[in-house]
């Protein structure tokens, strides 16, 4: 039987109903609303896709959005006192540093130069270490890996014990998700990392009663390799030719150049008739990131904002 797929939108839609509903009330009590911050460095068309959808999904939600643009020679230190002063900035209640950065500079440095307080992305070292503790929530984590956790949890299936694979141990999906599963001293999942050194990546995922992929490598993991009734988690996002009967790429007519479309990791059409659950690429976990960080954003300016 084809797996249940699991619908990415509907569970945004739930947290976004919430998120909205809470940003009106506190705007109607105290006149207030949450402002974000985003800051690029330079030009990249990915991170012109993220500020689009940010700025939609804050305008959906009633954030202010502003947008730094930087030009990209600037340099680690003129970066960092942009950062800085976003920080000390007491109507700023969350920061975005819109990752590529360019090459000449450190991604992680700059990173931790964000105020704790105002990481809405939940990147910085404060903030990822608090995931180390059992029953303790950072006021905002790592989006994509709390996406994963919404997802699951929207299943309402006890995770307890159960032999979760994760594939990819990224310090923004793997890592965090791994942390996540283990949050309960007692209800606890049983994760399993998998990462490009793992001998037999085969073995690990076709025993996995839940699996979560997040290695950004179309095709990775074919419909042998899943445990029937598994719950398929399938976090990559990759572009890939669109190829005819024959295998030959499809050529835009318009353009000239061939068709693209964005995959998974997963091999769907494999995958489903295998999994009791799957989230489809597009439309699974991708809506339920950019919704997480409204959330986190509306958690941050409650916390900055106690006495609302
Ligand atoms: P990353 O490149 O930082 O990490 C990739 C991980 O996959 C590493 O741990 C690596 O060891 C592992 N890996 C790579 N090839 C492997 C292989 N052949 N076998 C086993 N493990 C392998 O990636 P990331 O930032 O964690 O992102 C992973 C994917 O998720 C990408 O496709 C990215 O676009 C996507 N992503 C999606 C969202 C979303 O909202 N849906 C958000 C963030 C990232």
């Amino acid at each position: 039987m084809a797996a249940q797929i699991i619908d990415g939108s509907k569970v945004a839609e739930n947290i976004k109903l919430k998120v909205k509903a809470e940003i009106e009330s506190i705007k109607s009590k105290c006149g207030k609303v949450p402002k974000l911050v985003a800051i690029q460095a330079g030009e990249n068309p990915a991170s012109k896709i993220y500020v689009k959808n940010q700025q939609a999904v804050c305008a959906e939600m009633g954030i202010n959005y502003e947008l730094k643009q930087l030009p990209a020679e600037i340099d680690e230190k003129q970066l960092t006192e942009v950062i800085k002063t976003v920080n000390n900035d007491v109507s700023v209640n969350g920061v975005i540093l819109q990752m590529p950065l360019p090459q000449n500079i450190n991604s992680r440095k700059m990173q931790m130069v964000i105020d704790p307080k105002k990481d809405v992305e939940g990147i910085t070292p404060a903030n990822l270490g608090l995931l180390l503790y059992s029953g303790v929530a950072p006021v905002a984590a790592p989006c994509t890996a709390c996406a994963v956790i919404e997802l699951l949890n929207s299943l309402n299936i006890p995770l307890k014990g159960k032999e979760t694979v994760i594939v990819g141990h990224s310090e923004i999906v793997g890592k965090p998700v791994t942390l996540m599963l283990l949050n309960s001293l007692l209800e606890s999942a049983t994760p399993t990392v998998c990462h490009i050194a793992t001998k037999d990546l085969a073995y690990h995922t076709s025993r996995a009663e839940v699996l979560i992929v997040a290695a950004g490598k179309a095709g990775l993991i074919k419909g042998n390799m899943v445990k029937d009734g598994a719950i398929v988690i399938d976090v990559g996002i990759n572009r890939i030719q669109i190829k005819d009967a024959n295998g030959a790429p499809v050529i835009d007519e318009k353009t000239g150049k061939p068709k693209m479309k964005t995959v998974g990791d997963v091999v769907y059409d494999e995958a489903v008739n295998r999994a009791g659950f799957i989230t489809p690429v597009p439309g699974g976990v991708g809506p339920v990131t950019t919704t997480i960080l409204v959330r986190n954003m509306l958690q941050l300016f409650k916390v900055q904002n106690e006495n609302i």
